[in-house]
């Protein structure tokens, strides 16, 4: 048994290896639609290592037929062409197989609200900015030095490790870790190197689901408004009501594994947004269409199907306390995301094992957390029944601004998954 001390000074003595392979996913700019370029380093990288990249692009039409499927916005945009997966499996024995790895696309930036370069790795101390340096870059390239490690050790695992560089999760991940499980990677466990501020261990992941609603109206020239009915202003009906709803959900609604770790968000563990709204051609016309999309977020404990409901009846009851709308109902379709939240037993096996290991690595305690972002794991836990964590490094401003993780964070990270591997899957005698 190799002792822990050994294992977390060869991982430190990587650190230049790690912050170069980071710095070179990262000016691979791979938002979500065009993941290429990164995973162009990915499969350079598992060469050097003497591994076998499997690269493959997803297909929709096979994807098509499961359960946890829905078309994606991405591939609306851009189909599935020129959008590789990569996946590497390094054998073990014939014991348990453990998946680690995550997403490789990131989210787009406002260039100007940044106050250093998004897409060039910037370290000041001990802090690294960049885009995707957190979420999750910074996760993958730890899972790569935590094989490397392992291999420089000379370690041979009881079981195999499967390796995965997926597409699209930002954007619900269908074409990503669904197309990895459909391809037959399906592992015992995994570990996802989501940043999830180690020691916490993710164990939930949020529902998401995006909706448009097409309201009505009666376009008239502006002189004779009384003739007409404005969309803009049955939109805004409908806009208030999906705001009272929301009020309701987050009076009602509870989940504590959301705010352990962000104690603000306790009271807003589900959220309904209305994002976007078009509507109108010019000032003189009083429009006769008005369209509404938005985005609701949930905790475990509602389905899809009932979450649906509850927006659908909003708006027709809406619609109905509506003189004109009450006859002429808007109508709502569902697009883009559709998830299922999903948690993961953190009495179970891997929870325990994951939270363990990352509290020994740091010597701080850690917490189990989730449930307010859609992640990957779901299709793991929901379809397959395979338990999968997010275990990764510390990272603030995801998604935003000056995204950033820290150096120590990412060398635990590396190590946190090297030894759960090594206990996951056991050691080769
Ligand atoms: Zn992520």
């Amino acid at each position: 048994m190799t002792d822990k001390n050994t294992l977390a000074e060869t991982i430190e003595s990587k650190e230049s290896d790690l912050l170069n392979l980071l710095g070179d996913l990262v000016a691979a700019k791979t938002v979500t639609g065009d993941e290429a370029p990164a995973q162009e380093v990915i499969i350079d990288r598992l060469e050097t290592m003497n591994l076998e990249p499997d690269v493959w692009e997803p297909s929709a039409d096979n994807l098509a037929d499961h359960e946890g499927y829905f078309e994606t916005s991405s591939y609306e945009a851009y189909g599935y062409e020129g959008r590789p997966n990569v996946a590497a499996r390094v054998e073990g024995g014939n014991g348990p197989t453990l998946a680690i790895g995550g997403h490789i696309d990131v989210v787009d930036v406002t260039e100007d609200e940044w106050t250093r370069d998004p897409w060039s790795l910037t370290r000041e101390g001990d802090t690294l900015y960049g885009r995707g340096s957190a979420d999750m870059k910074g996760g993958l390239a730890a899972a790569l030095i935590a094989i490397e490690a392992l291999d420089s050790l000379g370690i041979e695992l009881g079981g195999d490790l499967l390796f995965e560089s997926t597409i699209e999760e930002e954007d619900g991940g269908v074409g990503g870790a669904l197309s990895v499980l459909e391809r037959g990677y399906v592992p015992d466990a995994a570990v996802i190197a989501e940043p999830f501020d180690l020691p916490n261990v993710g164990i939930a992941g949020a529902g998401v689901m995006y909706f448009r609603v097409e309201v009505p109206g009666k376009s008239v020239h502006a002189a004779w408004g009384h003739e007409g009915v404005n969309a803009i202003g049955n939109a805004a009906t409908i806009y208030r009501a999906l705001e009272e709803l929301d009020t309701e959900r987050k009076a009602r609604i509870d989940y504590e594994p959301a705010y352990r770790a962000n104690p603000g968000l306790k009271g807003n563990v589900t959220n309904l947004n209305v994002g976007t709204i078009e509507a109108g051609d010019w000032p003189s016309t009083l429009p006769s269409r008005a369209v509404l999309e938005g985005r609701i977020g949930w905790p475990p404990g509602e389905s899809r199907a009932e979450v649906r409901s509850q927006i659908e009846e909003t708006i027709a009851e809406a619609a109905a306390n509506d003189d004109w709308l009450a006859d002429h109902p808007p109508t709502v379709e569902w697009f883009g995301w559709q998830a299922e939240p999903h948690e993961v037993d953190s009495d179970g096996e891997l929870a325990t094992l994951a939270k363990r290991v990352g509290e020994d690595v740091t010597g701080r305690s850690g917490s189990f957390v989730g449930g307010n972002a859609g992640l990957d794991e779901r299709f793991y836990d929901l379809y397959y029944d395979v338990d999968a964590v997010s275990v990764g490094p510390t990272g603030s401003n995801l998604h935003g601004a000056d995204e950033h993780t820290t150096v120590p964070s990412l060398l635990e990270t590396a190590t946190t998954i090297a030894s759960i591997a090594i206990e996951y899957c056991g050691i080769e005698e």
